[in-house]
């Protein structure tokens, strides 16, 4: 077991003034791999004042400097990808296959997207006799949550540097070696110091006193709506800008006369891989109500060869959850569901072995008013629910207070057409792939802002009118 008691701050590794730690799990046997230094307010500030005084200077170099920095990150991570992989397996629980083939990859496609995109971006325009000069705001805070451990970090990092700014991370106590690696990467690649700060901690503690800080310009936050509300407060400290990314329940609509196999494997894809831990996953399938026993088939179908087991074996699908905490969560939720009256129709227990496991469920007989139709459960669970009419389908798929993601699968059509309708920021129609260029982000109490290509750049950037 390794004991990790230094912070990344002002270009390199200190000492911390803090003698607690927290433990990282091996969330498949329970065993603990490490212990983490949590970062006390004192190491808190010195890393605060390292990216402030390292502000003005990355703010002047060239948009093209930065880009090359950038690049260089995206170098340490492919060099490591193999080794961050194996980290996510141990500390989150994700199959071997899904960090190797959906985690690493996604963040490598999404900096170069936001790379490709930023050769293009103009730091200054003309408007009438003004120039218009967007610029870094100063020192970012990002905090970050355990289940992409790495992109999420990245979603924030990449822009927020390439804006100007400079950044303190505060990343989930769950994963905090994913984060360690990138912190190396980026001290491998020689980012001038104070550029890159990380902090490890508590997000109730060493998180919530970032937030605060008085020299922090921008909190940009990922994680749950709960948490994301009571950051509100500690932005208005100073007024800071607030970037959201909070959580989500997503419907996929089903249509008739649509390709249904596509339907069902394109939502239990997403509450499959990484135990449905996935701010976007379609976690309420809704059908046409005599489409129900035909979707049961499919479904049935889809679950049969689905391995559930030690997420370091190459053909599991679906490991352990990330702590005892969300498994509890998810146990709970399920009993929620069976109280209210929904059918458990797959799954539904936790597993007879030791490590955090939940059978893949799927409920039925799951009404909109359901707890488990409402809430964010985080887990391998789906939730399906019949309709109708499509004006009825589209009045469900709405009912929420949450508006992150979406698909639809039917007739080309009728499919654009309800996708016009929903009322969140990403839908996908009959399996579009999304595109690491277009923005990502959510409607209502999904979050503030978007990540990802320009879109993601300019909630990191300052404006300026200077008139001639
Ligand atoms: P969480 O409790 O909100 O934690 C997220 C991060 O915030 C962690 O680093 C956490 O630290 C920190 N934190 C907790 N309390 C804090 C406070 N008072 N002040 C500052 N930071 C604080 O979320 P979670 O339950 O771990 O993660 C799952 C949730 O995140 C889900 O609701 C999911 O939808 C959402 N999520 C959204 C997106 C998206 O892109 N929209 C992506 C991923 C996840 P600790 O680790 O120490 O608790
Ligand atoms: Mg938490």
């Amino acid at each position: 077991m390794k004991t990790y008691d230094k912070l990344f701050y002002d270009g390199q590794w200190q000492d911390a003034q803090s003698s607690d730690y927290s433990d990282v799990i091996n969330t498949a046997n329970e065993e603990v791999i490490a212990k983490v230094v949590r970062a006390s307010h004192k190491d808190v500030d010195q890393a605060v004042a390292a990216a402030k005084a390292a502000f003005d200077q990355w703010n002047n170099t060239s948009p093209e400097t930065r880009a090359k920095y950038i690049e260089k990150i995206k170098k340490g991570i492919e060099d490591r990808q193999d080794e961050i992989a194996d980290t996510m397996v141990q500390e989150l629980g994700a199959s071997k296959t899904f960090a190797k083939k959906g985690q690493v990859p996604q963040s490598l496609n999404e900096i170069q997207g936001t790379l490709d995109e930023f050769k293009n971006f103009n730091f200054e325009e003309e408007v009438d006799n003004a120039t218009i000069i967007k610029e870094g705001y100063g020192v970012v805070a990002c905090v970050t949550p355990w289940n992409y451990p790495m992109n999420q970090i990245q979603r924030k990092i990449t822009p927020a540097l390439l804006a100007g700014n400079t950044v303190v991370v505060n990343p989930a106590t769950n994963t905090p070696l994913t984060a360690i690696i990138y912190a190396e990467i980026i001290e491998e690649a020689g980012l001038p110091k104070g550029v890159f700060n990380l902090v490890t901690g508590s997000g109730s503690d060493t998180g919530d006193y970032l937030t605060k800080h008085p020299d922090v310009s921008v909190v940009s936050f990922t994680g749950s709506t709960a948490v994301g509300k009571g950051l509100y407060e500690n932005a208005a400290t100073t007024v800071k800008k607030l970037v959201l990314e909070l959580g989500g329940k997503s419907p996929m609509v089903y249509l008739k006369g649509g390709d249904l196999q596509l339907a069902v494997k394109s939502a239990a894809s997403t509450v499959l891989d990484n135990q449905g831990q996935t701010c976007s996953a379609l976690t309420r399938l809704l059908v046409p109500k005599d489409e129900l026993e035909r979707t049961k088939e499919v479904i049935q179908d889809y679950y049969k060869d689905i391995k559930v087991g030690d997420p370091a074996e190459d053909d599991t699908r679906v490991g352990p959850m990330v702590s005892e905490d969300q498994m509890n969560t998810v146990l709970d939720y399920i009993q929620k569901g069976i109280d209210e009256g929904a059918n458990v129709f797959l799954g539904g227990n936790r597993l007879n072995r030791k490590g955090y496991f939940v059978e893949p469920t799927v409920f039925t007989d799951v009404t909109n008013d359901m707890t488990i139709a409402q809430e964010e459960i985080f887990g391998p669970v789906l939730v399906v629910i019949t309709y109708d009419t499509q004006e009825e389908a589209v009045k469900i798929a709405n009912d929420s207070s949450y508006g992150l993601s979406g698909a639809v699968v039917g007739p080309e059509k009728e499919a654009m057409d309800v996708a016009r309708q929903l009322k969140t920021g990403n839908i996908t129609v009959n399996g579009g792939a999304r595109s690491p260029k277009a923005p990502f982000g959510g409607y209502k109490q999904s979050g503030i802002g978007r990540e990802n290509g320009l879109y993601g750049l300019e909630d990191y950037l300052e404006v300026k009118a200077l008139f001639k």
